[in-house]
């Protein structure tokens, strides 16, 4: 089969729209060959879809069946998750690949129940994937992820990361308590997470999930300064007063060059629990509103809904439970979004030199 026509298949695959990314598939189409009417079409994505594997296959099938003298496709899809950069001036951390940290502008929104079932559907998705919880003032995630006891430690004083429903796992909440923490001032907060983020001993993770404290004051900024972050997610909830603090928390991060991926909708709409019925109950398209004012992107939408709340604060968050709930279908999407929103960004370019000593 002449190569002109390889090439023209190859570019029908390539200019299909990736939903998660917002792009087209481009380079993500490795190769195309054919051979005696049978095509095979070579994918990588730059992140975890496990999920999306057999609805792309779908697509890319219907798009080249569509095609004269073609009688099978067979669409071999993966994915390599890159390293990618961070604020000038940090190193990445050790045994972590990308740090994706969760925001909000305020407390109460539900970024801690983000945090723990975004870190899930990554991991379903096909990723490893951690947990850090630096929400020093009110650390949710020993409750949410069910942690129990200490972590262990080694030799040199490192802390071994506790394992929850598959994840590499750590808070603050587990080390000092949180009466202790309270009366702590900024510098001291600062300090302890900053060392909690250093002295764990993350293994090999794709994703470091940092669920950071509520708000925009010096804690959070300095956080933001110090930890080698790729990109950022901003959670809301849909009124119009949760608009400035949304705000604060883009702006935040643009003052210190960490890419915001989007913006997340919590309690978006309100599923009755009886009848199944969706209710805007805080009125409908804030989340939409509050992307365009930023110039962010709207990376999804998750409803109140008692499932999710009972089951997260139970210690066996929803994505993790009742992976085939409607609720956990949507986290897998905003975990594809943002992972495929990640992996537009740069990557890291270091180069890592060997060590070279001159012996005379
Ligand atoms: P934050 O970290 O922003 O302070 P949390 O994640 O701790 O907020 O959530 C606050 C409370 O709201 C928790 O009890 C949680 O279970 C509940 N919650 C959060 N999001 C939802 C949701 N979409 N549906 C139902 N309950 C939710």
């Amino acid at each position: 089969m002449s190569t002109t026509v390889e090439s023209d298949l190859k570019a029908a695959v390539a200019a299909l729209q990736d939903p998660h990314s917002g792009q087209a598939l481009g380079d993500a189409v490795r190769g195309l060959a054919m051979n005696d009417g049978k095509v095979a079409v070579d994918i990588q994505l730059g992140y975890p879809a496990a999920g999306w594997r057999e609805q792309l296959g779908e697509l890319v099938r219907n798009t080249l069946m569509a095609h004269d003298g073609i009688s099978a496709v067979t669409v071999d899809m993966d994915w390599q998750i890159p390293k990618h950069s961070v604020q000038e001036g940090l190193e990445p951390l050790n045994g972590v690949r990308n740090i994706i940290a969760v925001a909000s502008g305020k407390g109460g929104v539900g970024k801690s129940t983000v945090a723990a079932n975004l870190a899930l559907a990554l991991q379903a998705e096909g990723a490893r994937v951690g947990v850090l919880d630096a929400d020093i003032y009110g650390p949710s995630q020993p409750r949410m992820l069910g942690l129990d006891g200490m972590p262990d430690t080694t030799e040199e004083r490192k802390i071994l990361p506790m394992s929850a429903h598959g994840l590499q796992a750590m808070s603050i909440g587990v080390l000092v308590s949180t009466d202790q923490a309270m009366i702590w001032r900024g510098p001291m907060a600062t300090q302890a997470l900053q060392q909690l983020v250093s002295d764990t001993l993350w293994d090999g993770l794709d994703y470091l999930v940092v669920d950071l404290p509520p708000g925009t004051g010096d804690i959070q900024l300095t956080l933001a300064q110090r930890i080698p972050v790729a990109g950022a997610v901003a959670v809301t909830t849909p009124q119009e007063i949760a608009v400035d603090d949304v705000r604060r928390a883009v702006a935040m991060f643009n003052k210190v060059k960490i890419p915001t991926l989007g913006i997340l909708e919590n309690m978006s709409t309100h599923i009755c629990s009886q009848c199944g019925h969706e209710e805007a109950i805080f009125g409908a398209g804030g989340g939409e509103r509050i992307a365009r004012e930023t110039g962010q992107v709207l990376i999804g939408q998750i409803p109140l809904d008692a499932g999710l709340g009972r089951s997260t604060d139970e210690g066996a968050p929803i994505v993790a439970s009742d992976p085939g709930h409607p609720v956990s279908m949507r986290f897998h999407e905003v975990a594809r979004n943002v992972a495929a929103r990640l992996s537009l960004q740069a990557r890291d370019q270091r180069i890592r030199m060997p060590k070279i000593k001159i012996v005379e």
